[in-house]
Formats: C-alpha cells, sequence, structure tokens
C-alpha cells in the first residue's frame, strides 16, 4: 500500500503518518509505536535504517522523539504551506535535532561532502530522522508547498503539477471523495426542485 506516499519526500510522508489531522474525532497515528514506524520507514525510503522492526524500545524514548519532530516539521510546514509566518521556536527544536544529527555523523569522504548517519540501534533512528527533515527543510523548494484542501485530511505535499493546480494530496482519495459528495448534493438539488 503505498498510497499514503503522495507528499513528494519522506519527510513529508511522514508528517502525513498522521491521518485526518483536521478531525480530532477521526484522527490516528500510522506510526504509534518504533515497530510499526520501522515498517513504515522501510516502505517510505526514510533511512538509512538498520534496525530490525521488533527492536527494543522499552521506554518509548525513539518513538517519542520521532513523533516531537514530526509535530515541529508540521508546524513549520503548515504555516509555510497556507503563507503564515513559520513558527521559530519549533523551527529552533528542527535546526537543534539536526545539528546534534549532523555532530554524530560520519562524513563521506568524497565530494560533494555529505553528512549520513546510519540508525544500528533504536536510540539513532531519531537522528535520521532530523537528518530526512532538514534535507527537505535546507535543500528541497518548497515554493509549491501545499496542504489537502480537505480540512480534515490536511496532508502537505509538493505540488509538482505542471500549472501547480494541485489542490487534493491525492486525486483517487479526497478529490475522488469530494467528487463523489458533490455529485450526490447536486443530486439532492435536483429531486428537491423537482418535488
Ligand atoms: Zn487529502
Amino acid at each position: 500500500m503505498t498510497r499514503d506516499l503522495v507528499g513528494g519526500h519522506p519527510a513529508l510522508d511522514l508528517v502525513n503518518t498522521v491521518w485526518w489531522r483536521g478531525d480530532p474525532t477521526r484522527r490516528v497515528d500510522r506510526v504509534p509505536d518504533l515497530p510499526a514506524f520501522l515498517v513504515w520507514a522501510a516502505r517510505a525510503g526514510l533511512g538509512p535504517i538498520d534496525v530490525v522492526p521488533d527492536a527494543a524500545d522499552p521506554a518509548g524514548a525513539a518513538i517519542a522523539t520521532v513523533h516531537a519532530l514530526r509535530e515541529h516539521a508540521h508546524a513549520v510546514l503548515a504555516a509555510h504551506a497556507t503563507g503564515a509566518p513559520v513558527p521559530p521556536a519549533p523551527l529552533r527544536e528542527l535546526h537543534a535535532a539536526g545539528a546534534e544529527a549532523m555532530r554524530r555523523s560520519a562524513p563521506r569522504l568524497a565530494l560533494p561532502l555529505r553528512w549520513e548517519r546510519r540508525a544500528a540501534s533504536a536510540d539513532e533512528v531519531p537522528d535520521v530522522v532530523a537528518g530526512s527533515l532538514v534535507d527537505l527543510l535546507a535543500h528541497q523548494d518548497l515554493t509549491h508547498l501545499r496542504v489537502c484542501a480537505d480540512d480534515d485530511c490536511a496532508w502537505l505535499y509538493l505540488d509538482r503539477s505542471r500549472n501547480h493546480s494541485r489542490r487534493w494530496c491525492s486525486s483517487a482519495e479526497c478529490g475522488n471523495r469530494h467528487r463523489v459528495q458533490r455529485f450526490a448534493a447536486r443530486r439532492r438539488t435536483r429531486s428537491s426542485s423537482a418535488s
């Protein structure tokens, strides 16, 4: 199942692991614990992570940090996508996490110089997440970062369509659901005006 990987960058897909963010009654976290996150990360291509899915995270510290980074990223990216001022506090947290991950990284001794943080144990997973978020925030073009037109969905994506006219996270999901709803509403209007 890859229909949830629509953000255009693994770090955006991570932010989108909260489903129905705009509707507290339906909101669900698709990566509630470390095993679920590791399965998801392998599928989403967020790595490099060499931690087995049943790895121990007894105190839940690794996944708690991943969740915190995800929420900082959501605050920054949702603001940017809607043209609101980017909140400085979560951006500072992301910068600090990225700087820490970089400090612990091993350099790739070739050009272009890159830093790589490979997670071999649970406690190293947040560094890989921070690295992916920094890549998104520092190196990707966020001019056409968008939020899904379905307020309940509120997924984020990079609109790479030619005219930058993409309205939905997925036309097959949110787009289709709204087309069906509009069609049903039109039919109701027509049948009530006919009676
Ligand atoms: Zn959507």
